[in-house]
């Protein structure tokens, strides 16, 4: 344990120091031990030390703190009148207990000269009064009790006084969850709710659920919660995307000191992620815009987390995130820094897109095969595929929602067919619009929800439509198959294509193949395929360039465009399947009519245009009238 005694000279530092060493066996260091011979000549005629003077001063026990926290602790007195002081002290080990030893200047000034030992001269006492800033943490000690008095009520703190190593905001499904898991991995946690009308209780109800033995303290107050934190502090922030992320940095902030990291662990725009970034760098205060996914039951057992921002502020929260994170086949943590500043969440965003088009896959092969089949049936075959490379998490849930029932009746058969849906997925299909790359998957899925969304317009129209386009075919389940595998190829395509594309765009290094890996375990779209992505990502850099993908590719291409004809003929909306059969056909087509798109915009707008044998810097305009 690292105690450091702060306070004016003359305010009984050494002397509570070594009775408090005594008392608790903690070494005990006097701080003006370790000034350079300057400081203490400067000081003995009278002359105040600078902040140049204190510099080396601090660092010198700055370090020597980081070697006592290694081996019996220690008791510093230490006057650390300023917080940048402070900030510099713990600035190589930052669990350090501070007491603050006030008192009033007259009282101070009076022991000093009974202090003939004393090398400071009385009249610097008033300066030091003028440059003390108190600390707002810690434990406050009222001097003009006696030594042993002090010392005694100093121990009576430390023992109710253990500050938390992280902090959450926010006690919803994942923030409750997320905490339960890192108090689980042994570290001390203060969780926070705000108290909402008839939600009161959420954070006692929270406690109660919480193990005995696991450190956990509750707050409805942000600033006893802000206190309650070891420094620099680390906080989660686990609430609802938008505003309400803006509002609580600005409550949080007078709260905060310099060095302070939050981590935004919501599913917020990378774009908001970067403002933020930038604003509270202005304000040396560290945010890691960070990507989580699992879903409840992930920020329990173990999410997949996709941190960015600083890599050094995320090095002091890598202990926690990776041990809360799930672990890959191989027992490595499924966290790692993906890049700086929004890259996390852009990362995460491009997973709820992927996310999107493969739930979507998965309805309309739904639709295709409930023409003809039952519930049961229909989980069976699927069952089957799960036994294959096709197995995935969404594939396996999809099995169960299948089969599961509720009073006799099966739960899907009495859901109502209109999607919602929280925004990420059209997030990406805008993102893809500004990078310029393409993912037609993401967005039909997307709009397959919004449509779903217009149910009266739906069953009005219908009534409007023959009815009589029964199956005719027997479906060939096997060339189902195959599609799907050659749906989920594209869609996984154009996914990482997207962050492909970002981390040029924005400089930001991103790993792809570590993506993968992350997204191999914990997360909502952990598959065989994702495990067989990571490999590939090690030797290629897109899916397309690797022969055995692009070979399987072409072999099963005649598949999805059966089930399309299938769909077709049996008026199924079938438009992820389309979308992903579409773009394999545009970007195996060395010729597109994409001239005549260019002839037109120069017909009407004079933009110009290259032609087919010059050269690509060349530029032509034809004068159409
Ligand atoms: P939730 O269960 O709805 O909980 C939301 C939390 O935010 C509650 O603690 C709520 O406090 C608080 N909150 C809402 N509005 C607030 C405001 N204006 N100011 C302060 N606090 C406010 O949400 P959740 O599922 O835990 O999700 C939290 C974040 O994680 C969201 O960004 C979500 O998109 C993201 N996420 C969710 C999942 C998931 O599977 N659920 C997965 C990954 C990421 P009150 O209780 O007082 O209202």
């Amino acid at each position: 344990m690292i105690i450091i005694l702060l306070g004016v000279s003359g305010c009984g530092k050494t002397t509570i120091g070594k009775l408090l060493s005594q008392k608790v066996s903690i070494p005990f260091f006097d701080g003006d031990d370790f000034h350079p011979k300057s400081n203490i000549d400067k000081m003995a005629k009278g002359i105040s030390l600078n902040d140049e003077d204190r510099l080396p001063w601090l660092l010198t026990l700055a370090k020597n703190i980081e070697i006592w926290a290694g081996g019996n602790g220690a008791i510093l007195a230490c006057s650390a009148l300023k917080e940048t002081y402070r900030t510099l002290l713990t600035s190589k080990f930052s669990n350090v207990v501070w007491v603050h030893l006030s008192g009033s200047q007259d009282l101070i000034k009076d022991r000093i000269e009974k202090r003939s030992e004393h090398f400071m001269a009385t009249d610097l006492l008033a300066s030091q009064f003028n440059d003390l800033e108190a600390p707002d943490y810690g434990i406050h000690m009222d001097i003009s009790e006696s030594p042993e008095k002090i010392t005694d009520n100093i121990i009576s703190k430390l023992k109710n006084m253990n500050q938390s190593f992280f902090g959450v905001i926010g006690l919803g499904v994942m923030g409750s969850s997320l905490s339960l898991n890192i108090a689980e991995k042994g570290y001390a946690v203060s969780v926070y709710n705000r108290i909402a009308p008839e939600e009161e209780h959420k954070v006692t109800d929270f406690l109660s659920k919480v193990d005995e033995g696991k450190q956990v303290k509750g707050f409805t107050e942000l600033k006893a919660f802000v206190n309650s934190l070891e420094r620099p502090r680390k906080i989660l922030i686990m609430i609802k995307a938008g505003y309400a992320i803006d509002s609580l940095i600005e409550t949080l902030v007078p709260l905060l000191s310099e060095g302070d990291i939050l981590i935004d662990g919501g599913n917020s725009h990378y774009l908001d992620t970067n403002k933020r970034f930038k604003y509270l760098k202005d304000k040396q205060i560290h945010f890691i815009g960070c990507g989580v996914s699992g879903g409840e039951e992930g920020a329990r057992k173990g999410p997949s987390i996709m941190p960015g921002g600083d890599k050094a502020s995320y090095e002091i929260v890598a202990p926690v995130l990776e041990a809360i994170a799930a672990k890959d086949k191989n027992g490595n943590t499924c966290c790692i820094h993906v890049g700086a500043e929004g890259a996390g969440h852009f990362v995460k965003m491009v997973h709820n897109g992927i996310e999107y088009a493969e739930m979507q896959l998965l309805a309309e092969i739904y639709a295709l095969l409930a023409m003809t089949k039952d519930n049961e049936e229909i989980a069976a075959i699927l069952s089957d595929w799960h036994t294959t490379d096709l197995s995935s998490y969404l594939l396996e849930i999809t099995i169960h929602i299948l089969k599961t029932k509720e009073n006799g009746k099966y739960v899907l058969d009495t859901i109502l067919d209109k999607a919602g849906n929280k925004g990420t997925g059209s997030w990406s299909t805008k993102a893809a619009f500004d990078l310029g790359t393409v993912n037609t998957m993401m967005s039909s899925a997307v709009f397959a929800r919004y449509i779903s969304s217009f149910k009266e317009k739906r069953k009005q129209l219908s009534k409007l439509i023959e009815k009589d386009l029964k199956a005719v075919d027997p479906i060939n389940v096997n060339s189902l198959k195959e599609a799907y595998r050659f749906a989920r190829i594209i869609n996984h395509y154009q996914g990482f294509e997207l962050m492909r594309s970002a981390s040029k765009t924005y400089n930001w290094h991103l790993n792809i193949s570590e993506i993968a890996r992350i997204w191999t375990n914990g997360c909502i779209i952990r598959s065989k395929f994702m495990e067989q992505s990571v490999e590939v990502f090690k030797k290629y850099e897109s899916y397309l360039d690797n022969p055995d993908i692009f070979e399987l590719l072409v072999a099963t291409e005649k598949e999805i465009r059966m089930n399309i004809a299938y769909s077709l003929f049996h008026r199924v909306p079938f438009d992820a399947f389309w979308s992903a059969y579409n773009h394999w056909i545009a970007i195996t087509t060395e010729n597109l009519p994409a001239n005549l798109i260019q002839a037109q915009r120069d017909y009407f707008g004079a933009h110009t245009y290259q032609k087919v044998d010059a050269q690509e810097d060349q530029f032509f305009h034809t004068n159409w009238y």
